[in-house]
């Protein structure tokens, strides 16, 4: 775990990455600010990360007590192999884990008296699975980091990325990481006749290279969060410490950006548009 003395130790090695970094929905991966660079002063006794920029002024100020909390809580919720988060007590709770009623056919072709076995509703359709069946969502995808960056910045802390909306996920993330107090982060759902079609509409946009109305909705999702300058400071501090492709997969791989769902809807490209999650 990141504490005080070991980030400031990277920051005295005199080879550690010292450039300004920000991100965003369409830049994709982490980007360097040209003519920033991260220092550490302190005013009136209070020690601060921030940006300097070519002329001397500096940005983003943020103490580094509140740098080394939101440290330390990121990667408390980054899961290194990402689909052992259905491991996590919190995430279990979060997204409702529960035994439930499954029926089988057997080789006699008769329907067997329904087991409770453990089970998991697909984020997105609400369809309750075993959870050996179920597989682990990354909502904002590893290909493009920018939006997971985003929201875990969002989620960190709300002057490091603001938005006009305030997600339920965001504000119990501690809750999760303890496993106490949380509410359930309900699916979107379907009815059953909708889900029907619903499913046909996202098995046809799997095939359909370029859904303009996945893109505009994705476009709306990009569009949710924007770094502040506190917020860069804080990546800039990241990538410092971590190096940016470890950055990149600590906000992607974290229990903040991982969703149960059901195959149809964790392969769909058109998820975002016909079955938006709301959290
Ligand atoms: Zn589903």
């Amino acid at each position: 775990m990141p504490n005080a003395q070991n980030v400031l130790l990277r920051y005295n090695m005199s080879h550690s990455s010292k450039s300004g970094q920000t991100a965003s929905g369409t830049a994709g991966r982490l980007t360097r600010i040209n003519g920033k660079t991260l220092i550490r002063h302190h005013t009136n006794s209070i020690w601060e990360y921030c940006l300097r920029d070519q002329t001397g002024n500096v940005h983003g100020r943020v103490p580094e007590d509140i740098i080394i909390t939101t440290l330390t809580r990121l990667e408390a919720g980054y899961i290194n192999t990402y689909s052992n988060v259905k491991n996590h007590p919190g995430w279990q709770t979060a997204y409702m884990r529960a035994p439930r009623p499954v029926n089988l056919v057997n080789a006699a072709g008769n329907l067997t008296q329904s087991q409770n076995v453990w089970t998991y509703p697909c984020h997105y359709c609400g369809i309750v699975l075993p959870e050996q069946l179920i597989e682990v969502d990354h909502r904002q995808p590893k290909s493009r980091p920018g939006p997971a960056i985003l929201k875990s910045l969002h989620t960190l802390h709300n002057q490091y990325a603001g938005s006009g909306a305030h997600g339920r996920k965001a504000t119990q993330l501690d809750n999760i990481m303890q496993n106490g107090n949380i509410q359930p982060i309900t699916p979107k759902g379907w009815s059953w006749g909708n889900w029907q079609s619903g499913l046909a509409t996202r098995v046809n946009a799997l095939a359909t290279a370029n859904d303009p109305l996945a893109h505009i909705n994705a476009q709306a999702k990009q569009d949710r969060y924007r770094i502040t300058e506190y917020g860069e400071t804080f990546l800039s501090v990241c990538v410092m410490y971590y190096g940016q492709s470890r950055t990149e997969k600590i906000c992607v791989n974290n229990l903040i950006n991982l969703v149960p769902a059901c195959g149809i809807c964790n392969g769909a490209s058109g998820k975002g548009a016909s079955a938006h999650a709301h959290q």
